[in-house]
């Protein structure tokens, strides 16, 4: 019987690892075997230079980061699995969780820290470019020198995009959103604010087709539905904004979630609708979902989870 088991291994997992495991609460934490096609570590291994994550001046690899992250649980004691959790039964306490070879471990106190898996598409050029101009997370690259001044493609039309490619429009000389209907599911106010943008142009029922470039993106062919015509932009890189899949498969609906399948959590908590599953990360936030946030939800669930715990007792 476990004190607490954290699932995941993205920078909240850890988080909650360290701080649980240095309030002696010897924490089991499974960080997958590529869980949701992403490495133990999380959304960060998928990635080269992370530069906003505070303590490091010069930025670091986002790999390196979740190898230094997942050495500081270790220090405190942490016991890491690599094994994906395919099924949680959270009907009664203890809490049981399942592996994907089907062995069951148990646990008095569960953390939900399984992440979320930004969407791609897989259109001729994006393999062989992905991230050589090509990113899921404009808050995260968009600032980086490559992509400074240049002309930028973003595809999608919800709210995401429109904040994406106002983001960038710091950044890049014009932003060219690629629509695929003719109309955005964005709110209204957002779609004002890009209409507004003198840097801004939307495409409108326009696909990406494919993605140009010999060793970084140069350009993006661009397909309009309704007409057929291919075009091609001029564009210095390409993002992705066409939303995000909690890794909440293996819950089986039991943990309330939002339209979208993220994780609810009581505000300013990490309180799920099962008295004690927490859940931190980006699995219940989809606003922020950036690394230092994951990571101080992450602390949030531990010091909750352990307040629980003594509460039981
Ligand atoms: P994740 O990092 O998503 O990790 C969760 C992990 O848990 C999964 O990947 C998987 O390994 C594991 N897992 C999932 N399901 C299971 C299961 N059933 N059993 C066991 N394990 C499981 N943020 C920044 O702050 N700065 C940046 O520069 C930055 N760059 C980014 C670049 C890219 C390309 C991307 C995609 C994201 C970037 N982000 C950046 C966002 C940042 O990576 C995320 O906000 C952060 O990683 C979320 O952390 P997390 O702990 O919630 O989960
Ligand atoms: P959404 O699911 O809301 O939007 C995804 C967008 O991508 C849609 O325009 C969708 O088009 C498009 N899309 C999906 N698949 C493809 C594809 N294969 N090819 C081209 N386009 C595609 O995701 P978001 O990440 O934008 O938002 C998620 C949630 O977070 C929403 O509830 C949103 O309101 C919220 N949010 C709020 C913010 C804010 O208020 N500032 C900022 C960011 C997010 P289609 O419409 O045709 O399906």
């Amino acid at each position: 019987m476990e004190n607490v088991i954290i699932i995941g291994s993205g920078p909240a997992a850890h988080t909650a690892a360290v701080y649980a495991a240095r309030a002696e609460l010897q924490p089991l934490l499974f960080e997958g075997f590529m869980a949701g096609g992403v490495a133990p570590g999380g959304q960060l291994t998928t990635t080269t230079e992370v530069e906003n994550y505070p303590g490091f001046p010069e930025g670091i690899e986002g790999p390196a980061l979740m190898d230094l992250m997942r050495k500081q649980s270790t220090r405190f004691g942490t016991r890491i699995k690599t094994e994906t959790i395919a099924r949680a039964d959270l009907s009664q306490r203890p809490f049981k969780v399942y592996t994907e070879s089907g062995t069951e471990y148990q646990s008095k106190a569960l953390i939900v820290a399984t992440g979320a898996t930004a969407r791609t598409l897989d259109f001729p050029g994006v393999e062989r470019l992905w991230q050589r101009g090509i990113s899921a997370c404009a808050v995260c690259d968009g600032a980086l020198p490559v992509y400074r001044d240049k002309p930028l493609v973003v595809i999608g039309g919800g709210d995401s995009a429109c904040e994406e490619s106002l983001y960038l429009s710091k950044f890049g000389s014009e932003i060219h959103m690629l629509v695929r209907r003719d109309e955005m599911r964005a709110s209204k106010i957002m779609q004002q604010r890009v209409y507004d943008h003198p840097k801004i142009t939307v495409h409108w029922d326009t696909l990406a087709v494919e993605v140009l470039g010999d060793s970084v993106v140069s350009e993006v062919r661009v397909k309009n539905k309704k007409t057929q015509e291919e075009t091609v932009i001029t564009a210095g890189g390409l993002f992705f904004a066409i939303g995000h899949e909690p890794n909440t498969a293996f819950l089986e609906n039991q943990l309330n979630t939002d339209e979208t399948g993220y994780v609810l959590t009581s505000p300013d908590s990490t309180v799920t609708s099962i008295e004690g599953v927490f859940a931190c990360g980006d699995v219940q936030d989809k606003h922020y979902r950036q690394a230092v946030t994951a990571a101080g939800s992450g602390c949030m669930a531990a010091l909750e989870a352990e307040r629980w715990l003594a509460e039981q007792e």
